[in-house]
């Protein structure tokens, strides 16, 4: 570039061009503006516009280039030229337009519409669709609609090429009725003008309409789709997960014979992964080389939904090139099926690689430590937060309530919320779930009524789960059944599976389980596992057998190999001293090949998560933990505690069943605390699974012995251990 406009080269010293040099130089300067990437300067162009107006060379070139370096200066040149011949006049602007359609500021297209019209320039076929195709990228609906307006009263409407301009301009400003009215007034409708139309559909979020629109194609049997056509129709398969149509697309494409292009297998791909057809989806992926970036995330996102996270990472890792959607789809693979220590940790990674987050990625992490309940983690986060310039999005302040309470600090969750500049119903649902989940009932009611009456902001299905399960863990009956009527009554919101889980639950709290026998008769459909769970689980409580069994059977009805079921109904024999019937339901549970969903405790120290299973020998200091573990049972049993074997479903003799329920999780997790930060010190253990009633004994021992305070989340609620109380009041 530089040499072409060297001093050599320039106009002021060239000799006057001869007819014979003319092409030459023409070529020269074509090859300029086709094969170069830089533009030439303004004082560059200044020259050349001098030049070529002394030559009475070509315009449009000149055009061509002074857009390329400056819109502006090419809109000038342009206004500036002398008059040509009508005809030549015409060509030249017609050509620009398509130009300035093409070039960074195609806004500037309906300036020379302008221009023409004023100056009395022919506005011909040819000069709308490039000038459609300009107002479309920038949805100038109101400049278009006048250009619509022109073409009818020019009697233009009907040519194919304006029409399919229309069609594009319409469905880009987001009218995508107005567009289609065009297209169906379309006398003949080419592979474009179809292709339009369906991306028209697709960019705005229609994927049945532009499957609906392919069968008509494939009916009309006047075009046949082309490859973009067949990856505009995969694409909406894939976004409306409807697998079945992407199979019939499959199917054409083969029995067509269609040369696979990169960009239609991708497409391919990428429906089978998003319907969850892996199998398929690996077979094509297995087959091309090399495979894109598109095309792995498709993989990783794809096995990531499906929990096979092995899989997704296996392809993760192949990756030569990783972008944000990449890492994103890995990490709100492991955020979302419960392995958030490793969503965590390839977000650090994801930092390291220099790959900057966006709110979804942000939003799968929060989740991920807000599952983990690691509170140094959650506090880091919120910093990185900061400074990421992250605070101001409604959504991920939203999530940091949740997250902070369930890491247990409120007042983490409460800060956040305080220093918000907007919120929303999820905000207060939020804030008023974090209150019930920490057992303040009265605080989340307050909130409650803060937003509805101060704030004017309308409650909808989940601020009523929130506020009934505040009622449930604070023991509020008649407020919950007030707050329950009120729902239809005064919101028009009917009460679903979930609130009448919370009613069940308030009601078995309370210990009126014949109510909430006859609520769940009243229900207006087919109470669910959780309507029967709460049951369940309050006929453990108050040990009774009948009703536990009757709420036990239903559910199992339901959902047959529900471990919770089995435990929590062997769970109301043992504390009936029914040991045969605690037998029953194991062999049963051992007939079905159901096992007890694996237990998992979690600790953080130092910011590092340490993970306990049940019997874990996996850790580093396994054998300190072992021997701390026996000191702590020794020091409770000399001072009255007794295991509680009646929480073990293992076929064990008395001895072996003692030394099972030692070796739980949280308790390992507990010795582990204490080995480490010692007496008089806070605790706090999550744990995946609903505590057992021995281990809820053990922490209250060890509050009061060790005079240390124990916070554990299990997965239903939070107990804080103190001076040998729990928070729950033996009740959960
Ligand atoms: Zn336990
Ligand atoms: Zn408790």
């Amino acid at each position: 570039m530089e040499t072409v406009f060297s001093n050599a080269l320039l106009p002021s010293r060239l000799p006057l061009p001869t007819q014979t040099l003319k092409p030459n130089l023409l070529s020269s300067f074509t090859s300029i503006t086709t094969t170069t990437t830089t533009s030439p300067t303004l004082p560059q162009l200044k020259q050349l516009h001098a030049y070529f107006l002394r030559n009475a060379l070509d315009r449009s070139l000149l055009l061509k280039l002074a857009l390329s370096s400056s819109v502006d200066y090419a809109l000038s040149v342009f206004f500036s030229s002398p008059t040509l011949p009508t005809h030549t006049h015409t060509l030249l602007s017609n050509q620009f337009l398509k130009q300035i359609s093409r070039c960074a500021a195609p806004d500037k297209a309906f300036l020379v519409y302008a221009h023409m019209r004023t100056d009395g320039v022919a506005v011909e076929e040819f000069s709308l669709p490039p000038l459609l195709k300009a107002l479309a990228r920038v949805s100038a609906f109101w400049e278009g609609r006048e250009v619509h307006g022109f073409a009818v009263r020019m009697g233009l409407e009907s040519d194919a090429f304006i029409q399919t301009g229309l069609v594009g301009f319409y469905a880009a400003c987001g009218q995508i009725s107005d567009a289609r009215m065009v297209f169906d007034r379309m006398r003949h409708r080419d592979a474009v003008a179809w292709s339009v139309m369906m991306d028209g559909y697709s960019n705005s979020g229609l994927h049945d309409d532009v499957l609906r629109l392919f069968e008509e194609m494939m009916c009309s049997e006047v075009e046949e789709p082309d490859e973009v056509i067949l990856a505009t129709v995969l694409s909406a398969c894939s976004r409306s997960r409807n697998l079945d149509s992407g199979k019939v697309i499959h199917s054409y494409i083969s029995k067509r014979n269609f040369a696979l292009d990169s960009h239609l297998q991708s497409a391919l791909i990428t429906m089978y992964a998003n319907c969850g057809s892996m199998d398929q989806a690996n077979r094509l992926f297995d087959k091309i080389s090399p495979k894109s970036l598109v095309t792995s995330t498709a993989m990783v996102s794809g096995y990531s939904k499906l929990g096979k996270l092995k899989a997704a990472r296996a392809i993760f890792d192949q990756m030569h090139e990783k972008d944000l959607v990449a890492w994103s789809a890995m990490i709100a693979g492991y955020a979302e099926s419960d392995h958030p220590n490793e969503a965590l940790k390839l977000f650090k990674e994801m930092q390291v690689s220099g790959i900057r987050p966006d709110q979804v990625t942000m939003l799968s992490v929060i989740s991920a430590c807000a599952h983990l309940g690691a509170l140094e983690q959650a506090k880091w986060i919120h910093i990185f937060i900061d400074k990421n310039g992250f605070s101001d999005i409604l959504s991920v302040s939203n999530a940091l309530i949740d997250m902070y309470a369930k890491c247990g600090s409120l007042d983490g969750a409460c800060h956040v919320f305080d220093n918000m500049s907007r919120r929303n119903v999820i905000s207060w649902t939020s804030m008023i779930t974090a209150l019930a989940m920490h057992g303040n009932g009265e605080s989340a009611l307050g909130r409650f009524e803060q937003m509805k009456r101060v704030e004017g902001v309308e409650p909808n299905g989940v601020t009523f789960v929130g506020v009934l399960y505040a009622c449930s863990h604070a023991k509020l009956v008649d407020k919950g059944r007030q707050i329950f009527a009120s729902m239809t009554k005064e919101y028009n919101i009917t009460p679903k599976q979930e609130h009448y889980g919370c009613m069940v639950d308030l009601l078995g709290r309370a210990n009126l389980l014949n109510e909430a026998v006859k609520l769940i008769e009243t229900m207006p459909f087919e109470p669910n596992v959780v309507v029967w769970g709460s049951l369940l689980g309050a006929c453990r409580v108050y040990g009774n057998i009948e009703l536990g069994e009757l709420a036990a059977r239903r559910l199992l009805e339901i959902d047959p190999n529900h471990d919770g079921a089995y435990v929590l109904l062997s769970n109301i024999y043992a504390k009936a001293n029914r040991w045969g019937d605690v037998g029953e339901v194991r062999k049963l549970m051992k007939n079905k090949g159901i096992t007890k969903e694996r237990g998992c405790s979690w600790i953080e120290l130092n910011g590092e998560i340490h993970e306990f299973a049940m019997g874990d020998q996996t850790h580093s200091r396994a054998d300190d933990i072992y021997q701390k573990l026996d000191e702590i049972a020794r020091e409770l049993k000399s001072v009255g505690y007794a295991p509680n074997i009646g929480s073990v479903l293992v076929d064990l003799e008395e001895e072996e069943k003692k030394e099972a329920i030692l070796l739980h999780g949280e308790k390992l997790a507990v010795a582990f605390g204490l080995l480490n930060v010692g007496k008089g010190s806070h605790i706090q253990i999550v744990k995946n699974l609903r505590i057992c009633e021995d281990c809820h004994s053990f922490m209250k021992w060890v509050s009061k012995v060790f005079d240390s305070e124990i916070v554990v989340r299990d997965r239903t609620r939070f107990h804080r251990y103190r001076d040998g109380e729990c928070s729950c009041k033996d009740f959960w």
